[in-house]
């Protein structure tokens, strides 16, 4: 059987809650799933740690890190650079791990040109007006922060059709469960399983060969 892991980017609006739900799943199926943590540019925010949130980056390493191969992909999102560890991923992976990218739009398709085998699920709340509570609950944000984030997301909506499985996120466990169930069904797509039809067609060719003699 295939044991590798699954490749998983999971996108969605600011205030969908993708974050929420990932650290859900992970405690959830403890050893199953693994996340990857990003390199940026960008300033950390209040209460993030370097090596947690993300690898806090300067701008000269960071594009050291890219010519040398170390991404797996990057992107430039709202004039910072955001960027998955290859070997990270890689060995997840290899050892039958399912791997979480919690990346932008651009960096999810750059991932499927490069591991056509990885699933792209995109995030969102039940409507409008709940993300909008969403991002107002977060105390942080200013109406004009919060027309910004829902003009964005107004943008990223035009490449939700590109992703494989539109997740919606109502309530935290319903939503990891629906993630768990599209894992499973990819694990045992005829993609992912195509080594195991190619032996299964050696194994009736030998079969009726024999059979044969
Ligand atoms: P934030 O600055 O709010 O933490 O993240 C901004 C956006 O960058 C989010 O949509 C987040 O999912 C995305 N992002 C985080 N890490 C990566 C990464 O490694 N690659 C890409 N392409 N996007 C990322």
């Amino acid at each position: 059987m295939n044991n590798r892991g699954i490749l998983i980017c999971i996108s969605g609006f600011s205030g969908s809650g993708k974050g929420t739900v990932v650290k859900r799943l992970l405690e959830k199926y403890p050893g199953e799933f693994a996340l990857s943590i990003s390199s940026t540019t960008r300033s950390p925010r209040p209460g993030e740690k370097d090596g947690e949130s993300y690898f806090f980056r300067s701008r000269e390493k960071f594009i050291k890190l890219i010519e040398e191969g170390e991404f797996l992909e990057y992107a430039e999102y709202v004039g910072n650079y955001y960027g998955t560890g290859r070997s990270f991923v890689e060995e997840k992976l290899s050892r039958g791990i399912n791997v979480i990218l919690e990346i932008e739009v651009q960096g999810a398709l750059n991932v499927r040109q490069k591991m056509p085998g990885a699933v792209l699920l995109f995030m969102v709340p039940p409507s409008v007006e709940e993300l909008e509570r969403r991002l107002r609950e977060r105390n942080t944000e200013d109406d004009a922060t919060i027309r910004s984030r829902l003009e964005q997301a107004r943008v990223e909506a035009e490449s939700i059709d590109r992703y494989d499985y539109l997740i919606l996120n109502d309530e935290i466990d319903k939503c990891v469960s629906r993630i768990r169930s599209v894992v499973d069904s990819v694990k045992v797509s005829t993609d992912v399983m195509s080594e195991e039809i190619k032996n299964i067609k050696i194994g009736l060719e030998e079969y009726l060969k024999k059979e044969g003699d």
